[in-house]
């Protein structure tokens, strides 16, 4: 531990801290955070084991709904609360609600010892060491300085990582916080990403999952990196040529991509997922609301007719493909025949998984000048009617396929039980079976499907090619 040169009796922690990042929100988030250890191990710094004993505690917060924001503010409050017994230890955020916030941050959550924002993430260990080092509450939430160290690649390989294409978002959906916090839309280019994919193979990495807010965008904004970095000047490819360029990398074997909008779904797009063999055959396709009315009001730029249609065209192309989504319920003026609509699209186009969510005004968003009138328990019941029906569903989605091999990646012993082994299949389905001998975190199996569960599929290693998971759902 160094001196206290600003006098202010801290024990101060310049030298290697222990840190913990607790994530919420979504893949945007796991990413960053990786992003973020990375770059506090660069910079000296040491992960905990376990958040009790780290020196730093970081939470990366969410702004997508009101409750996301509570649940950051809770765990804000309750670490902020234990720093009492843990003399020295630093609590900070980083993340959307900080971007959102700016420096209120600090005030608006008291004891707070630094803060971060999206767009920022590069200033963190500047960040952290100036509130190590005695000199009082930090935060970085600017908009477009340059941000030291923003060049360098910031990833700690796993078997699966997360890699940004395409960040901010220059849609405008009306109950969406996105384009306040992540700015608007700019594109790596594909030798950028294509660079960082090989440093991720090599490193180990078997599955990429490229990010965007809307990534079909990908390559259309004309708009240049907040950061200034020269590689993203311009225009670049569109994503299937990205896709062929990842898809090119030896080591890579399985390529995600998230989240999809339906105007990005072209034939181009579906031939590239069908004829690339490392693309996999799943796409998070967001449909929000299955009632036109509400999809205008939410400004999704899309009905539910053009959500069908691009299903329909990407089903023809890739027999198979897994489809999840995300849904908003009780988005305001929706009545209760608008929700049954929803029910019944959901029922149609047969999801694979649906993330349900109840709508909560954002700050600033257009649809927060509404009036939130769907009452919380009439909110709560539609979103346990959607979750049932896709519990439902979900478990006849995988029961169709016991009997069936799926190839699996293989991820390592199941976090549930230490017997057991747990991987994916390409179409995103987590998928637990018995080790054999010489099995290892990264390599392929195939699976023979023995028992299924609504989110899990059980089974035995077995030898042969896998067969592709079974077609569902009307829409074809
Ligand atoms: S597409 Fe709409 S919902 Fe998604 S990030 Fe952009 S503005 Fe938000």
């Amino acid at each position: 531990m160094r001196s206290d040169p600003a006098g202010v009796g801290n024990p101060l922690r310049t030298d290697v801290m222990k840190f913990h990042i607790k994530t919420y929100g979504c893949q945007m988030n796991e990413r960053d955070s990786n992003a973020a250890a990375a770059l506090l191990e660069r910079h000296g710094h040491a992960p905990a084991d376990a958040e009790r004993e780290a020196d730093v505690v970081i939470v990366n917060t969410c702004s997508v709904r009101g409750k996301a924001e509570d649940k950051a503010r809770g765990k804000l409050g309750l670490l902020i609360a234990g720093k009492t017994g843990r003399r020295g230890r630093l609590v900070g955020a980083m993340g959307c609600m900080a971007q959102r916030l700016g420096p209120a941050i600090l005030e608006e959550v008291p004891g707070l010892d630094f803060a971060v924002g999206t767009h920022r993430l590069a200033a963190l260990p500047f960040v952290l060491e100036r509130a190590a080092a005695g000199r009082g509450p930090a935060s970085d939430t600017a908009e477009d300085r340059p941000g030291r160290d923003k060049r360098r690649r910031h990833f700690r390989p796993g078997i699966s990582a997360f890699v940004n294409i395409l960040l901010g978002c220059n849609r405008a959906c009306s109950y969406c916080v996105v384009p306040q916090v992540r700015g608007r839309e700019w594109s790596r280019t594909v030798s950028n990403v294509v660079e960082e994919v090989r440093a991720l193979a090599a490193a180990g990495v078997r599955e990429v999952t490229l990010l965007g807010q809307s990534v079909m965008s990908y390559g259309r904004a004309n708009a240049v990196c907040p950061d200034g970095c020269p590689s993203a000047r311009g225009y670049t490819e569109p994503l299937p040529r990205l896709l062929e360029a990842v898809n090119a990398v030896a080591g890579i074997e399985r390529i995600r991509f998230a989240s999809g909008h339906p105007s990005g779904c072209a034939p181009e797009l579906a031939r590239a997922m069908a004829e690339l063999p490392a693309v996999c055959e799943h796409l998070h396709l967001p449909l929000q609301s299955g009632c036109d009315r509400i999809l205008a009001g939410m400004r999704r730029g899309y009905s539910a007719e053009d959500y069908r249609q691009a299903i329909r065209r990407l089903r023809a192309a890739v027999p198979g493909i897994a489809v999840t989504t995300d849904i908003i319920v009780g988005y305001p003026t929706e009545t209760a025949e608008e929700f049954e609509q929803t029910r019944r699209f959901m029922d149609e186009i047969g999801f694979d998984n649906a993330f349900i969510f109840k709508y909560s005004p954002r700050p600033g968003t257009p649809a927060a000048e509404e009036a939130d009138d769907a009452p919380a328990a009439e909110k709560r019941r539609r979103n346990q009617t959607l979750l049932d029906d896709q519990n439902r569903r979900n478990l006849a989605i995988h029961r169709a396929l016991v009997g069936r091999q799926l190839e699996a990646l293989v991820e390592g012993v199941s976090p549930r039980n230490e017997r057991r082994w747990t991987g994916r299949t390409r179409t995103n389905k987590v998928v637990v079976f018995e080790p054999v001998p010489g099995l290892a975190p990264g390599s392929l199996v195939n699976v023979e499907i023995r028992q299924a569960w609504a989110q899990t599929l059980f089974g035995v290693v077995a030898g042969g090619a896998a067969k592709p998971e079974s077609r569902h759902g009307s829409v074809a």
